[in-house]
C-alpha cells in the first residue's frame, strides 16, 4: 500500500514539474498537416525545445485562403513561414513542426509558436468562423504548452510592426480575444 501511495506521489510530482517535451504534443482532428519543404529559410529545421510565447499575425492579403498562405510559404519567393495559418472558413493548416522553429516573428522564432490568420479586407479584422477557430487552436496550444493568456502576443509587441492590424488598431478587441481564449482554456 505504502509502495502504491509513493509511487502515486511520484508520479504526480513528475507531471508538475516535467517541462512539456514538444514533439510528443499530439495534433488533434481540427488540425491539418501540410508541412512545407525543409529549404532552410522558410522552413529552416531549426529545433526549438522551449516555448515562451504564442505570436498572433495577421496575412495581410485580404481574402487569400490558408492554403494560398501555406503554398506561398512553400514557394521559392518566400523566405517566411508560420506554425500555423487559420483560414476564413476556420480551417486550420499547420506548416511548420511544433519542435522545429518558424520564420515569422524575427528574433522570437526561437522561443515562440506563430499563427498567421486570414481575414477578408483590409482592414484586417477577422470573421467569426476564422475568429472562432483561432481561440480554439490557441487555447488547445496554451494547454499543451503549459501556457495561458498573458503567454499571447502580437507581432507588434516583438517589432513595433503593424501586425496583426486590427488588433494594433484596436487593443480592446486583442484583449477581448486573450480573454476569449482564457474562457476556453
Ligand atoms: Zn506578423
Amino acid at each position: 500500500m505504502l509502495v502504491v501511495i509513493l509511487l502515486l506521489a511520484l508520479l504526480m510530482l513528475r507531471s508538475c514539474f516535467a517541462s512539456v517535451n514538444i514533439s510528443e504534443v499530439e495534433s488533434p482532428s481540427f488540425i491539418q498537416q501540410n508541412f512545407i519543404e525543409l529549404d532552410g529559410h522558410s522552413r529552416t529545421g531549426r529545433e526549438m525545445t522551449k516555448v515562451h510565447d504564442i505570436v498572433i499575425h495577421y496575412v495581410a492579403n485580404p481574402g487569400s485562403s490558408a492554403k494560398a498562405n501555406r503554398d506561398y510559404f512553400n514557394s521559392s519567393q518566400s523566405n517566411v513561414s508560420s506554425h500555423f495559418v487559420v483560414g476564413l472558413q476556420g480551417e486550420v493548416i499547420q506548416c511548420v513542426p511544433l519542435d522545429e522553429e518558424s520564420s515569422a516573428s524575427n528574433e522570437r522564432n526561437r522561443d515562440t509558436i506563430s499563427i498567421e490568420v486570414c481575414h477578408p479586407d483590409s482592414s484586417g479584422q477577422f470573421n467569426g468562423e476564422t475568429y472562432g477557430a483561432l481561440v480554439q487552436l490557441t487555447a488547445w496550444l496554451c494547454g499543451q504548452l503549459r501556457l495561458d493568456e498573458d503567454d499571447l502576443i502580437r507581432h507588434y509587441d516583438i517589432t513595433g510592426k503593424l501586425c496583426p492590424k486590427y488588433y494594433v488598431e484596436n487593443p480592446e478587441a486583442w484583449e477581448q480575444f486573450r480573454e476569449d481564449v482564457k474562457k476556453a482554456l
